[in-house]
């Protein structure tokens, strides 16, 4: 019988990575992670949570102000946010310790759970085959999971080198008085957010026509118009075609963006959120044999194999739904799978998603357009209102509620949400969405008052489109 160094060689100690090591090895299987950079992954190093903590920071700015009609009054001048001082330097600080504290988590529950984590690049030597590069050693696995995840996409433009991604947002030594931010998806929407929440001047720049592609249009019109009101200069049918550095004032660094509708925009700063590649460079894959797809993502099915029978592959470098907590489970699929004799598969359908901007997206089926095109006849019940809490701040901001329910069968097939809180609700409303609620259920459900949620059992009228309702007069 053939003998291997490991049950089991995960490549990558993010969200599915470390969820698959830890599971096949609480199942019994020998394992050990690769990891070249920090444990935790993009999730917990560079994305979802020091994101998530600089959100919560830009939002003290829109609260400071709506807390003046709540009779609050800060000390300083009363510009902006009130005359509250903040602190780049601070917030990062703070933020890294709280990444660091989570990475020794994570590697302390792979220890736990007694799979060992190698500090190193690891690529494919054969089927079986790892290379770990800090030393160049060859281990053996009878299985290997290639975790590797994604990286930012920045197109190959003159002077591109000018221009940070999320990646190197997070360690700036200093704001920038400007920034652009280019790319329309939920990224770019996010940071763009956060810089005009901190006091940047921020442009969003935006190739497309509108931004969010795949989102319903509602939200994505509505959030448009939310994050202009909020200071936000949102550029659209344009994109650089090339940057470059000017003089700089003092220490004050200046960028311009060449823009491919003729004209310039000058700012301290060019961020691009363009999009993600999956992380498939020089991996090695070649070698093994495994399939790739036309953007690099390696091909798999649904139970995460990839066309060599021992190697696998779960999270963003399969470019499914590149999202945390669906990396999670399917590492944790993976896991029961091979080693725990339970086999299941992620669900790739209803997950629920969120744009952390400010205003917020929680949204979770398919948008109205889609669900027209997929189901024929549905009928669309929306609203929008002022939140509650913006009555007494003054601040002139809707709130959009929006379901899309199958007119046959009553189903709900959709639901959108813009405003405070949105994130949360969607979590919620995805439970009752996937055990297939209808719109009847919404309306037999009571109410929680004074919420905003409960509009979506309060919700009685069909949305009819202004032109037929002007034929119905
Ligand atoms: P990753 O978490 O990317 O982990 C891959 C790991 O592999 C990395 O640690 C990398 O260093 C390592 N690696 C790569 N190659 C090698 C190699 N050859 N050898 C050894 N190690 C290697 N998702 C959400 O659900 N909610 C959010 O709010 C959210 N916000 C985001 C914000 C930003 C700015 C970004 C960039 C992403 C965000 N995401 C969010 C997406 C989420 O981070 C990813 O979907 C998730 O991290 C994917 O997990 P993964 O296991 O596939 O890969």
């Amino acid at each position: 019988m053939t003998t291997y160094d490991y049950d089991l060689f995960v490549i990558g100690a993010g969200s599915g990575g470390v969820r698959a090591a830890r599971i096949a090895a609480n199942h019994g299987a020998k394992v050990a992670v690769a990891e070249e950079y920090r444990v935790g992954g993009t999730c917990v190093i560079r994305g979802c949570v020091p994101k998530k903590l600089l959100v919560y920071a830009a939002r003290f700015h829109g609260e400071f102000e709506d807390a003046k009609g709540f009779g609050w009054s800060f000390a300083g001048a009363d510009s902006g946010a009130g005359g509250a001082q903040f602190s780049w330097a601070t917030l990062i600080a703070n933020k890294d310790k709280e990444i660091d504290r989570l990475e020794k988590a994570y590697r302390a529950n792979l220890q736990r759970s007694k799979v060992e984590i190698v500090a190193t690049r690891a690529v494919l030597e054969g089927p079986q085959e790892v290379r770990l590069m800090k030393d160049n050693r060859k281990v053996t696995a009878k299985h290997i999971l290639v975790a590797t995840g994604g990286w930012p996409f920045l197109p190959d433009i003159p002077g591109i080198s000018h221009a940070i991604s999320s990646n190197e947002a997070f360690h700036l030594p200093e704001l920038p008085k400007s920034i652009i931010v280019v790319g329309g998806g939920y990224i770019a929407l996010e940071f763009a957010s956060i810089f005009n929440g901190l006091g940047v001047k921020t442009t969003l720049l935006y190739r497309g026509e509108k931004i969010l592609r795949g989102f319903d249009e509602d939200l994505r019109d509505d959030l448009t118009t939310a994050i202009r009101k909020r200071g936000i200069e949102v550029l659209t049918d344009a994109t650089p075609t090339g940057l470059e550095e000017l003089a700089a004032t003092g220490s004050v660094k200046k960028l311009r963006a060449h823009l491919s509708n003729g004209t310039t925009l000058d700012a301290g700063g060019i961020m691009y959120a363009t999009g993600r590649n999956p992380n498939t460079k020089n991996l090695g894959l070649d070698r093994a044999g495994v399939a790739l797809g036309a953007k690099g993502q390696i091909k798999v099915d649904g139970q995460s194999r990839t066309n060599v029978s021992s190697i696998y592959a779960v999270g963003d470098v399969t470019d499914r739904v590149n999202l945390t907590p669906v990396a999670i489970r399917e590492g944790h699929a993976f896991a029961d799978t091979v080693f725990g004799k339970a086999p299941w598969s992620a669900d790739h359908s209803l997950v629920p998603t969120a744009v952390f901007s400010e205003p917020e997206i929680g949204t979770v089926g398919l948008p109205e357009a889609e669900a027209r095109a997929k189901h024929g006849t549905v009928d669309i019940y929306k609203t929008r209102f002022r939140p509650m809490k913006y009555t007494l701040s003054g601040r002139d901001e809707r709130m959009l509620l929006k379901l899309v329910v199958d007119a046959s069968t009553q189903k709900v097939l959709g639901c959108h949400i813009l405003g405070p809180d949105a994130a949360e609700m969607a979590q919620m409303a995805a439970i009752a969405i996937r055990m297939g609620a209808t719109k009847i259920d919404f309306d037999r459900t009571m109410a929680l008052h004074p919420s905003a949620a409960e509009e979506f059992v309060t919700l009685r009228d069909k949305w009819v489109p202004p032109a037929a309702a002007a034929e119905s007069l």
